[in-house]
């Protein structure tokens, strides 16, 4: 897609630091380096986001996510990894599928709070209700 900044880095216009790559998969250096090592896996082909993404892509896209993750372990010897995909506005901000793996760190200054609630059974099965009562998988 034209005006894609992730598929210029894929076909070189923009420049990149390139962590792996092969025909289908691009791994490389996120510009903003939230932590050291931060790291973004995108489907060569132009996909949005995961609403789009067909289970041969995201599968071969994943397959290649422990790798790099060990990579990034046995390079930075972190504390531990997040895995974050962000999905539509206003979460994401480039509409290219991309995987963030983010090496953590003591004090490292990035924050992902849950913040998290007490569900009553009652309201856990009626939540669970609402899912297996759309249709779309089924
Ligand atoms: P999002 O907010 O969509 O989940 O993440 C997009 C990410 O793409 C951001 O972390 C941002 O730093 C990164 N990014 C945006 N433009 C470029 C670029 O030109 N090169 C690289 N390497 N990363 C970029
Ligand atoms: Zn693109």
């Amino acid at each position: 897609m034209e005006s894609c900044i992730f598929c210029k880095i894929v076909n070189g216009t923009i420049p990149s630091y390139t962590v792996y790559e092969d025909d289908q998969v691009l791994a490389f250096l996120d510009i903003t380096q939230v932590t050291k090592g931060h790291t973004l896996i995108i489907p060569k082909q132009h996909v949005e986001d995961v609403f789009s993404l067909s289970d041969e892509l995201a599968s071969t896209i994943f397959r290649q996510v422990p790798a790099i993750a060990n990579k990034l372990n046995a390079t930075f010897h972190p504390i531990g990894l997040n895995i974050i995909n962000n999905n539509k506005e206003p979460l994401q901000s480039v509409f290219h599928y991309h995987i963030h793996l983010i090496p953590r760190y003591e004090n490292d200054g990035f924050t992902l709070s849950f913040h998290s609630t007490s569900p009553s059974q009652e309201e856990l099965k009626s939540t669970l209700d609402e899912i297996l009562n759309e249709q779309v998988l089924t």
